[in-house]
């Protein structure tokens, strides 16, 4: 992935002489940003030709999930009330639960008033919401590190399998899991002590951002719901 771009790719159709390329980025693309996609795709990938057969532009939401997504008589799903997930713009998964969840949810209500239909926003948060307020609150704040930094986070080995399994308390489906690993990420995080502070406080925002989207009032009561509302945007925004 070259610099200054979120998502690039190319990929060829079996059966044809045809590829598929996917050019994004988190800002607005224009006609410079893209042809210099293709340059790059090119480069790499030179039985690509410039002849274009078809193409097609769109934007993907790529923010928190609405915190209320119903009231009387309506609701909304999808791309619309922002399912995808923050971090890849990926939104069929989400959406298709949440459809599954609205035709439970209506199955089962007397009526379509904004208190029988809360049930399709609480069930969606618990499914997927909360996950995906969480992936926003960290993307948002790991997107203005430094990309340097970024690249030895992930390249230095001080993230490591033994050590996310360690975060996930998931000892058990870590088949080599390795003390050392541990021991080795320590050593090499004594090397940036000031971007290993900025990556725990992320790390802790990311806990009360979970925490925050599972308090969601279960049960519909406006002033509640309001109130959780108001708290839910603000820290997603960085206002706390
Ligand atoms: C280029 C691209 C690649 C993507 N790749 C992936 C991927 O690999 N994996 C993934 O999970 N997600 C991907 N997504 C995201 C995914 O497509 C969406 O998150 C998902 O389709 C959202 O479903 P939706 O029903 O909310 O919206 P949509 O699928 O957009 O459906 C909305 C429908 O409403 C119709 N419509 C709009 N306005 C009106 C109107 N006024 N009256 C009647 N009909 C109307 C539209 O024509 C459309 O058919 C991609 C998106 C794009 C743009």
């Amino acid at each position: 992935m070259p610099d200054g771009f979120s998502v690039l790719w190319c990929k060829d159709a079996d059966d044809t002489a045809l590829s598929d390329i996917f050019v994004s980025d988190f800002t607005s693309l224009d006609k410079d940003k893209i042809d210099s996609a293709f340059e790059y795709i090119r480069a790499h990938n030179p039985h690509i030709t410039s002849e274009c057969v078809s193409h097609a532009q769109d934007a993907i939401p790529v923010r928190y999930p609405l915190a209320t997504t119903v009231a009387d008589g309506y609701v909304v799903i999808g791309n619309a009330a922002f399912m995808t997930k923050p971090t890849s713009g990926s939104g069929i998964e989400n959406t298709l639960t949440a459809a599954a969840i609205l035709t439970d949810v209506i199955k089962k209500a007397n009526d379509f008033t904004t208190s029988a239909l809360w049930q399709y926003a609480v069930r969606a948060n618990l499914a997927f919401g909360a996950n995906c307020y969480m992936s926003y609150v960290a993307r948002s704040r790991f997107q203005v590190l430094d990309r340097e930094d970024l690249i030895w986070l992930f390249d230095s080995g001080v993230l490591n399998d033994s050590l996310l399994a360690l975060a996930r308390f998931d000892l058990k489906n870590q088949d080599d899991f390795q003390i050392k690993s541990i021991l080795d990420s320590v050593v090499l995080a004594r090397k940036k002590p000031e971007f290993i502070r900025q990556i725990r406080s992320i790390l802790r925002k990311c806990a009360r951002a979970r925490i925050l989207a599972m308090r969601m009032p279960i049960l519909y009561d406006e002033a509640l719901i309001k109130a959780w509302k108001a708290e839910y945007d603000s820290f997603a925004r960085n206002e706390e």
